[in-house]
Parts: structure tokens; sequence; C-alpha cells
């Protein structure tokens, strides 16, 4: 049972129910019947012998009874004659009706059971019940009172199978028509619930293709419908879609590591092959381990910016969070930064009191830093940069401000890509991770950053923050 399909499962368990339901109430309805038909049988055995009591007579002398207008039948008794009615129902419905005397001595009528019957003693107007070879049967006594016929009883018999013919055709009709209404719901209810789980059939395919395959823009492909199913199959199109774009986000990045590894690796190989050629002079040693320096620092750094940026993507819980003054943070860099005067730049800072942020402490400094750098980086000599930090009532705003060279509008959407790099002649020591770094900083904190750049007149980045009024430890 366990291994079964899901359809046959169902199929199953709703057949036995069925075939139970069906059992019961076919049960129920044959009792119910079967005990109205006894009611039937004794009302009528009842009526019957109701009906016969007044149908006999007696007359003293034959003058008497030709005075009366019919004469039937005629029975001596005593010192008459008893008249019986055409009317009289001897044998109606299966009802047998027979007079008697009280000793039990048979004067009119007949019954199929007249042996046994005799030692039933007579009891007035109840009915009763007598076995006689496995058949039941009912039987009803009356004792007639009226003039000259004292010491006389009828009594009506009637079998309980009366009347069983009708209820057996309809137990053997049930007995072939059932099964095949069985059938009928069994083969229907297997082929809708073989319809309704096709999802689930597409959706294992599918899954089983991709596991085979690795390929992950397959799809699972369903007619309209929004049922659980359906909606499950969605999710499951939406989750693939997102694992196909963080794949292709890993291949990416893994491709794009390797050649912005390969260029400065090419470089120290070429200087080293430039070195080791020949003898050469000790300013050209000099020069080539300049060169050698310059490059391996950058690749340190872009490992470092990668390692960090993994952390930051896989790891996150790598990194706690806790009440950071954000105020003093600022401050510190910004005050150590303004000591680079880097082209003759001039920092300028300035931050609102007592703003609390619940975030990490070295990330958000990374942020600060990344940001700070690049406005000396792409700055113009003698320009200036402006720090602020300030709160409202929704978020804290950290923005960083040059007049440098500025981005480009069509190049401020890719800024934040990783490796993207729009001005390659002032890029020097980045990696082109800065930016992208800085970002995912702010999204770990519940933020974000937003660039206004005027080309050749500088750049503003905002780092927006969410406020955490809970934790604010001012
Ligand atoms: P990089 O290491 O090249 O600086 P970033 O990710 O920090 O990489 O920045 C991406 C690109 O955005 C830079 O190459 C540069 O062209 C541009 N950029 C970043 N900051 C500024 C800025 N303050 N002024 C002008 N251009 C900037």
């Amino acid at each position: 049972m366990k291994n079964l399909a899901i359809r046959w499962k169902i199929t199953i368990w709703y057949t036995i129910a069925l075939i139970l339901v069906m059992i019961f109430t076919c049960g129920v309805v044959l009792l119910a019947s079967n005990r109205i038909l006894q009611k039937t049988i004794c009302d009528n055995l009842v009526e019957t012998l109701e009906h016969n009591v007044d149908e006999i007579e007696f007359f003293s002398s034959i003058e008497e009874i030709q005075k009366s207008s019919d004469v039937d039948h005629l029975v001596k008794y005593n010192e008459g004659y008893l008249e019986i009615d055409d009317d009289f129902l001897d044998q109606v419905n299966e009802v047998y009706t027979s007079l008697y005397r009280a000793n039990g001595e048979l004067m009119y009528g007949e019954n199929p059971i007249s042996r046994e019957i005799l030692e039933l003693k007579f009891t007035d107007s109840q009915i009763r019940q007598i076995k006689v070879n496995g058949i039941l049967y009912y039987v009803f006594d009356r004792e007639l009172t009226g003039d000259g016929l004292e010491g006389l009883w009828l009594r009506g018999i009637v079998s309980e199978l009366q009347g069983k013919g009708q209820l057996s055709d309809i137990a053997k009709f049930s007995l072939i028509l059932l099964p095949l209404l069985i059938l009928f719901s069994v083969v229907g209810g297997y082929l809708i619930a073989k319809r309704m789980l096709r999802p689930i059939q597409h959706l294992t395919e599918t899954v089983v293709r991709i596991e085979k395959g690795g390929d992950l823009k397959q799809r699972i492909q369903l007619d309209k419908g929004n049922d659980e199913l359906h909606q499950l199959a969605n999710h499951f199109n939406q989750m693939f879609s997102r694992l196909e774009e963080s794949f292709e986000m890993e291949r990416r990045f893994a491709s794009d590591v390797s050649h912005e590894l390969r260029t400065p690796m090419a470089v120290i190989r070429a200087q080293c092959e430039f070195s080791l050629e020949k003898t050469r002079d000790t300013d050209q040693y000099i020069k080539a381990l300049q060169v050698i320096q310059r490059q391996s620092k950058k690749m340190s750094k872009l490992i470092s910016d990668m390692l960090e940026f993994t952390r930051l993507e896989m790891r996150a819980e790598y990194y706690n969070k806790e009440m950071i003054d954000m105020t003093e943070l600022v401050t510190s860099i910004c005050s150590d930064m303004a000591l680079l005067k880097e082209k003759g730049i001039s920092l300028q800072y300035e931050t609102q009191q007592k703003i609390a942020v619940l975030g990490n402490y070295a990330l958000l400094s990374r942020l600060l830093i990344n940001l700070i750098s690049n406005a000396y980086r792409y700055g113009k000599e003698g320009g200036h940069i402006w720090v602020d930090l300030q709160e409202d009532k929704r978020s804290i705003k950290l923005s960083v401000k040059d007049d440098g060279i500025g981005i480009k509008k069509e190049e401020q959407a890719n800024i934040f890509r990783r490796f993207y790099q729009a001005d390659h002649s002032r890029s020097g020591q980045g990696t082109g991770l800065g930016l992208a770094l800085a970002q995912e900083i702010a999204q770990f904190h519940g933020g974000r950053i937003e660039v206004q750049s005027d080309y050749g007149k500088g750049s503003k980045f905002t780092v927006i923050l969410p406020r955490n009024d809970e934790n604010n430890f001012y």
C-alpha cells in the first residue's frame, strides 16, 4: 500500500468507503421495507378478520333463511344454520380465514397449517406468531358474539413470506445494479483523481529531468487553473527561476573572478619573465618589483573583497548585529580619512547627535570607507567631500557627496554590479567590488543605497537605513 500511487490510494479508499456505505444503506432499506411489509401483512390480517366477522349470521330455520335476500353458504350449527355470505374472504391476499368451534373443530374454510394450528388455543383480538417448518405465520382470532353464534371462533392465518417476492426482487435488482454503480464510480473516480493529480506527475517528471540533465530552464507546464496543485506547481516554477538566477549569478561571479585575477596574474608573470630573462640593471628590477607589488596588492584586495562578499551572501549569520553608535562611527572614520588629503581634496562631515543603528560595526565601517575612498578616487584635484548623517522619523540617512568627475546617466544603473567599472583609467587599485559590497551591506541592514550624479560635476551616494526605535539605546 505504501508504494502505491496516490491516485490508487484515493481510489481504493473511497471504493471501500462506497461499498460499506452501499451495504449499510441497502441493509437499512431492506430492514425498513421488511418492517413496513410485516406491519402491512398484520394490518391486512386484522382487517380481513374484522370484515369476515360481519359476514356470518345464525338462522334458526330454513324459512328464515329463505326470507333473507341472498343465500350463500349454509352450515348446520346447533339447532339452526349458519349463513356465510359470498363476501366472506376466506382466501384473500393469502390470508386464510376459517370458522371453528371452540373445541377446535373446523366448520368452514381451510388453512395451510391446519394440524399445527389446532394446538394453538383461541385468544380474542391478539396477533400471535407461530413457526411451522421454518416459516413464520401470523395468527389472529375473533370470537363471534352475535345471536346464536356463541362458541364459534374465526381464525385468520397469513405467512410472513406474503409479499416477500417483491422484496427479494428489489434485493436481486440491487445486487446487480449496485456492483455496476460501484464499478462506474470507481472508474470515474480513478480517472478524475488521475486528472487532478496530473500536475504532481508533471512536477515529478520535471524535477527528474532537472536532476538528470541539470537544466534549470525546465518548467512545469500546466493547463489553466488555480487549485492547490496549480499553486504548488507555480511556486515550484518560481523556485526554479530563482535557482536558475542564483546559479547563473554564481557562474558569472566565478567567471568574473577568474577574469579579474587573470590580468594581475599575467602582469606579475610577465614581470617575472622579464626579470629572469637576462641580467637587468637595478632600476629595471625595482620597477618590475613595484609592478609586482602593485598587482599583488590588487589581487589580495580583490580576494579579501570577494571573501567578504561570499560571507555576506552565504553566511550572513557570521556577522552579528548589535546597537551601534552611528554618530561615533561616522565621526571617527571621517576624522581619520580627512587626514588623507589625497589630491588636495578636503573632507568635511556633519552628524546629528546620538544616532544609533542595530548593525554590524565592521560592515558599516567598510561601507562608509568604500564610499569615501571612491569619492577621493573619482574626485578632482583640490575638490571636496561632504559626509552627512541625519535621522528622521522613519530612517537614518548617511550621505557621501563629492564634486568629482560624476557618473554618466546610462552608467548609474550598472555601478552597483559586481566588477563593473565605469572609468578604468581612474579605478587604479579599485576592484569593481566596492559599491556592490556597499549595497550588499546596506541590504544586510535592511536598507539600500541611492545615487544622484551629474556627469562632470559630482556625485552623491545616500545610504538609507531603517530606524530601530525599540533597540535604541539612547
Ligand atoms: P571601483 O573599485 O572601480 O571603484 P566600485 O564598485 O567602488 O568599483 O565603483 C564602481 C564604479 O562606479 C567605479 O568604477 C566608478 O566608475 C564609479 N564610481 C563609484 N563611485 C564614484 C564616485 N564617487 N564618482 C564617480 N564615479 C564613481
